[in-house]
Formats: C-alpha cells, structure tokens, sequence
C-alpha cells in the first residue's frame, strides 16, 4: 500500500486520516489493530514505540486554568517534563528544535505524537493548575 514516496503534505493528511481509524479502533476494542500500528510506524517511523511508551506510562496531561488557557505538557523517558502545543506541534524539548525546525525530517517529536496518542485512545490526564503556574509554565517555552 505505502510502496511510493509520499511529500511532507500528504503524509501530514495520511497521518490525519489515521488518527480517526486509531480514535474508532481504541473506542470500539480498547486497543490498536496490527493494521494501523504498522501505518502508524510507517508514517512516525522511530518516533512511535517512544510515543506509546510514554502514552503507557501515562505521561501526558492536558492542563488548563481558570482564565481558559490550555496546554499540554508530557513527562519525557528521562523524567523531564515538556510543553507542547499541539496546534503547531510545538514542543519544548531539544529534539524538535533540532529535528523538527532545523532538519525536518521529523514530523512532530515523541511527545506530540504521544500526545496525539493520548487523546484518540482517550487516556490523558486533565489537571486544573492556577493561572500563576501556567503563567510559569509558559514562561518555560520563551
Ligand atoms: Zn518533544
């Protein structure tokens, strides 16, 4: 199926399409097909067994304060949490600034992709913090 090369724009739509089949896949059975986990690897290639590592682990929260913002943030392999911003798959960790922006040969780092993970299989944590600590929390990524 995946036997040509595909451009940056079409695997970014694949990868769409995707994240609907693993959303009704986890919903319905509680678990991902053989099937989409191999499209999945095919698309995020080494980032995926990192990414569902840390989806495992729950590791990823959404969190929001009371003035109605809202990030995320994923705590790394190494313990080191990171924001994200799913929106322009931002995060703050070194592997997208140096692999995403200055190389782009990754899509999204891991923790994006757990992020986008986390959400269709429905397992990220919500926290409420104050409008302070996110206050802080976004200074982080300045
Ligand atoms: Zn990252």
């Amino acid at each position: 199926m995946f036997c040509f090369t595909f451009t940056g724009d079409v695997i970014k739509s694949v990868g769409e399409e995707l994240w609907k089949e693993v959303e009704n896949a986890y919903t319905d059975s509680g678990k991902i097909t053989d099937e989409i986990l191999s499209a999945l690897s095919f698309v995020y290639q080494s980032s995926l067994l990192p990414a569902l590592d840390l989806v495992d682990h729950r590791n990823v929260s959404h969190m929001t304060s009371p003035s109605g913002r809202s990030i995320y943030q994923v705590i790394g392999s190494s313990g080191t949490p990171y924001t994200c911003f799913t929106t322009s798959f931002y995060c703050s960790c070194p592997s997208f600034r140096y692999s995403v922006l200055m190389k782009d040969d990754h899509l999204m780092c891991k923790h994006v992709l757990a992020i986008k993970l986390s959400e269709a299989m429905k397992l990220t944590k919500a926290l409420e913090i104050t409008d302070d600590e996110m206050a802080t929390l976004l200074k982080t990524i300045e």
